[in-house]
Order: structure tokens, then C-alpha cells, then sequence
């Protein structure tokens, strides 16, 4: 058993709140412990991480850098120790718990990068009086995350907030804490300042004790729609920066003509990856049918790819027995209500020693019925409902129906088709045979409608812009004999 701490001024230490167990979602065991974190607990960390974010705020960024640049080595030293821990918590794969750990890497390759790439500018915009920016950390700043990439999601954030400045303080998702232990322990041995990074267990109540202090500046979280919308309005009411990013139920149009082998590998990949607990999974295919029965092969394509992935090799477990009772039961509505199931996944083959994990197998409904739950609202599994249109403009109207707008994918071989998708549809990040159009660095990371609360992107550009803030310093050092009204 892990006892999962906080992380305060450089040190592990114990929360005073109530004490939760950690269950492996692939064995049903107990693999830790922690405790919440009390609105007390979070303001004497903050009172930590504000007087370290003096200092830390003042670094130049080519050091600021150099930490990071250490950060880099140590994660790829450890990422087999991570991606184990990353695993037996979250229930994925190893080889996804490495992959997503390496997307995070990227996010902090970008941020060592700021400090060639973020020149700030300066001009002179009247005779003799100079005009300069000057990037400044915003001071504490805090990310809340959720349980699906433990490592990966946390570090969208931590190496830009740290890189321009601030003093970060993470709440991870109670679901999948003990992560967080091994990477306070890598940006420790990185050289960040104590108190720079500041961890803090915890659910609900330590959420709303992060959002309602009044050191924090900024907040950046990722999870689902209703509590992403909730934090967005508690935070920005008490006068922070929000970003809050949100569920999805991400569609993939699927063309008639679409080359069989990209659509069929791509679309079983993307629903069944990470037992389609990601945010960018494809969770509604939209089938674009045609007379010659195309677009029906490429189904019976797509229904194979997936019979053929081995659960609890090559796909992980559900979180919780929730999650799958959640997934379970809107596969019996569905049912119900017309659906037919061509791949059903419920009771899959597993190992005797993964018998109490959180299992279900790749599951393919068909004739789902346009306003059902199983075609419109997040059910974050391995499940993938069709949807049969007749033409691609009822496709592209039913995505823009939808209340999110993460993702959503076109499989075509034809550009005007693949144009069209991309210009019409309502999705912040839209994919050309491509079945998990995560933008990769310097492109931002962001989706629209419910799936993002607040302005700018997480990752990128406007990630930097989030986390930081621009001052104009407007400059004379001599008179000029002509005057105007700057001089
Ligand atoms: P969640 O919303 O239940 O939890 C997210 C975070 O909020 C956790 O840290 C949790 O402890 C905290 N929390 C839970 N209930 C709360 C409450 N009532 N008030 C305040 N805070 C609360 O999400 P989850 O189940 O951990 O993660 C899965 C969700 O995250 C899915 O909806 C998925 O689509 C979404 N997600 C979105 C993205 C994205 O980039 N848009 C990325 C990853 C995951």
C-alpha cells in the first residue's frame, strides 16, 4: 500500500481531511491511501507557494529553463517507474501510460523553449519615447485534473506555468493521486525551488478551497462538462483567470470512400484506446451510406479491427465499477430502444489474477437513434455507437448539434469532402484520417462549447498567454524638440 501525501515547501506531509483508499481499477485492489487536503491545509500551502513565487517569479527564464531541461532527463529516466504507477492506478495500458507520459514531455519541450522563443518587443512609437512588453508570472497559480492521463494531463500545465514564473499548485484527481508523489519527487530532484511546486490531495472541498482563495490567480482544470462549468463560474466570480476543460462525445464522419486500411485501423484505435476514457476517443461514428455498400464494409472493417484487441493486454480496464455499470446500462437502453449490437463486449475474457478489474471489451452499436443517450452524451468507454445518414450534410448538421466540441474526424479520400469538415464543422480540433487529432506543440490544445469554459487553449501559445501576463513599459530618457503628446 502507497501513502500518497501532499507536497508542500519541498516536503512530503500528510493532509488533515478524511482518509481515502486508491483501488487498481485492473485487479480491484487496494494500492494506496491519502488523505483530503482542508481549506486549512491548502491556505498554509498557499502562504508557501506565494512567498516562493517571489523569488521563483524573478528567475531569469533562461534558468527557469534550465530546471525544466533537468526535469526532461529525470522523467525519461524514470518513465518506466511512472508509467508503471500511471498504469496500476488509472487502468491503462503501460505502453499508453509511456505514450502519454511522452505527450506531456512535449509540452515541456515547448516550455524550455520559451526562452528563445518569447521575445517579448520593444519599439520606439514616438520620437525618443520607447514602448517595451514585459512577460510577468501571474503569481500562485493552481491545475485541478482528472483521473484518465494522471501524468499527462498535469503536464499541459506544469511546465508552462512553472517555465514563465509561477508557483504551481496541483490537486490531482482523487481517483489517481499516487502519480502525483513520483513527479513532486522528479521536480524536486529537477532543482525547483520549495514551494514552487506544491501538491495537494483532495476532491470536491479542497476544489472549492482552491477556487475561493484569494492568493490563487489563475486555474486551470481539466474534467468533465458540469464540473468544468462549475469551477469556470466559482472561480471567475471570486475574480481568477478560468480555464476549464470539459467532456466530449467526439464523431467521426465516415465516407464511402474512405481507404479502407487508414478508416478501419483509426477508428477501432481511437474508440477502444485507453478503453476510450480520453477526451479525444471517437465515441459516434457518423456513416455516411451509399448505394454500392461501401461504407457497410468499411463497418464490418472497423467491427473486426476491434474483435481482435486482446483485453487486458492491449486495452486497460474501466475506472471504477461506475464507470462500467454507466457503460453497461446505457448498452441495454440503447438495445432497447432499436440499437443493434455487432460487437458486444460486456464479460470479456480475462486472466484470473485481472478477474476483479473493471472490464469491458470493444463494443459496436448500430442503428443508434440520433437523440439517444448512446449517441449524444459522454459515456467514456470502449463503446462506439453508429449513426446512419444518407448524405454528409445531415452528418455535419447532426456534429453541430451536439453540446460538445472537442474533436471531430473526417475518413475520405477526397479533399473537397475533407475542406468541407474541417470549414463546417463546430469541433475546436477537427481531424483528416486522422482518428485522435491531438494537435501536437507549438498547436494549442483546446475545444469549444461545453467541452472548454474560459478563453485561449491549454497547451501552446495561449497556454503561456493564460498562465502569464503582459506589462507595458513606456520609456524617455531625453527631451526631443518636437513634442507631442507622448513626450
Ligand atoms: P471529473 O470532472 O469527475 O473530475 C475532474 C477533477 O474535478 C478531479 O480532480 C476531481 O477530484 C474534481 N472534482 C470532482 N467532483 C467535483 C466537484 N463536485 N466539484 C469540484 N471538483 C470536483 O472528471 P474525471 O471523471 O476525473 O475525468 C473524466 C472527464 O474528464 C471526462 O469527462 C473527460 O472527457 C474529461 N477530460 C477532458 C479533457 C479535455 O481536454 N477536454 C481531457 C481529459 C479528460
Amino acid at each position: 500500500m502507497i501513502q500518497c501525501l501532499n507536497f508542500v515547501g519541498g516536503q512530503f506531509v500528510a493532509g488533515s481531511g478524511a482518509a481515502q483508499t486508491v483501488k487498481s481499477p485492473l485487479t480491484g485492489k487496494e494500492i494506496g491511501t491519502f488523505r483530503h487536503s482542508t481549506a486549512q491545509d491548502i491556505d498554509a500551502a498557499v502562504k508557501i507557494a506565494k512567498k516562493a513565487s517571489m523569488a521563483w517569479g524573478k528567475t531569469p527564464a533562461k534558468e527557469r529553463a534550465t530546471l525544466l531541461l533537468n526535469l526532461r532527463t529525470i522523467l525519461l529516466r524514470d518513465l518506466e517507474t511512472i508509467a508503471s504507477q500511471v498504469s496500476a492506478e488509472s487502468g491503462k495500458t503501460v505502453a499508453e501510460a509511456k505514450a502519454g507520459l511522452m505527450k506531456g514531455i512535449e509540452v515541456l519541450e515547448f516550455a524550455t523553449s520559451l526562452q528563445n522563443a518569447d521575445q517579448g518587443g520593444r519599439m520606439q512609437v514616438s520620437r525618443g519615447v520607447f514602448c517595451e512588453y514585459r512577460r510577468e508570472a501571474l503569481g500562485v497559480v493552481a491545475g485541478i485534473t482528472p483521473f484518465n492521463f494522471p501524468a499527462m494531463v498535469p503536464m499541459w500545465m506544469i511546465p508552462i506555468a512553472l517555465g514563465v514564473g509561477n508557483a504551481f499548485v496541483w490537486k490531482p484527481s482523487d481517483k489517481v493521486p499516487l502519480t502525483s508523489n513520483l513527479l513532486a519527487k522528479t521536480i524536486h530532484e529537477a532543482g525547483f525551488p520549495a514551494g514552487s511546486f506544491t501538491v495537494l490531495q483532495g476532491g470536491r472541498e479542497s476544489v472549492e478551497a482552491i477556487l475561493d482563495h484569494q492568493d490563487i490567480s489563475a486555474v486551470g482544470f481539466v474534467g468533465s462538462s458540469p464540473i468544468a462549468k462549475k469551477v469556470y463560474e466559482r472561480g471567475s466570480a471570486q475574480g481568477k483567470r478560468v480555464l476549464a476543460l470539459g467532456g466530449a462525445k467526439n464523431p467521426i464522419i465516415l465516407m464511402p470512400d474512405a481507404d479502407p486500411e487508414m478508416a478501419t485501423r483509426g477508428i477501432a484505435d481511437s474508440f477502444t484506446g485507453c478503453a476510450g476514457q480520453r477526451c479525444m476517443a471517437a465515441s459516434v461514428l457518423l456513416a455516411v451510406m451509399d448505394q454500392e455498400g461501401k461504407t457497410e464494409k468499411l463497418i464490418q472493417g472497423i467491427v473486426e479491427k476491434a474483435r481482435s484487441i486482446q483485453v487486458g493486454k492491449e486495452m486497460g480496464a474501466l475506472i471504477s465499477r461506475e464507470s462500467l455499470d454507466r457503460l453497461t446500462g446505457a448498452i441495454a437502453t440503447a438495445e432497447k430502444e432499436g440499437a443493434k449490437v455487432l460487437l458486444d463486449g460486456r464479460n470479456p475474457k480475462i486472466s484470473t489474477e485481472l478477474s476483479e478489474g473493471n472490464w469491458l471489451g470493444p463494443t459496436i452499436l448500430d442503428q443508434v437513434k440520433p437523440g439517444s443517450t448512446a449517441a449524444c452524451d459522454e459515456l467514456f468507454g470502449p463503446l462506439l455507437s453508429i449513426v446512419r445518414f444518407q448524405n454528409l450534410s445531415d452528418a455535419i448538421s447532426f456534429e453541430a448539434s451536439s453540446a460538445f466540441g472537442n474533436a471531430c474526424s473526417v475518413f475520405t479520400q477526397n479533399g473537397a469532402v475533407a475542406e468541407r469538415v474541417a470549414n463546417e464543422s463546430t469541433a475546436g480540433m477537427i481531424g483528416v484520417n486522422i482518428g485522435v487529432p491531438v494537435p501536437r506543440e507549438p498547436f494549442s490544445f483546446g475545444g469549444t462549447k461545453t467541452s472548454k469554459f474560459g478563453v485561449g487553449d491549454i497547451t501552446g501559445q495561449t497556454g503561456v498567454e493564460f498562465w502569464s501576463q503582459l506589462k507595458k513599459v513606456t520609456v524617455k530618457w531625453a527631451e526631443t524638440s518636437d513634442k507631442n503628446w507622448m513626450s
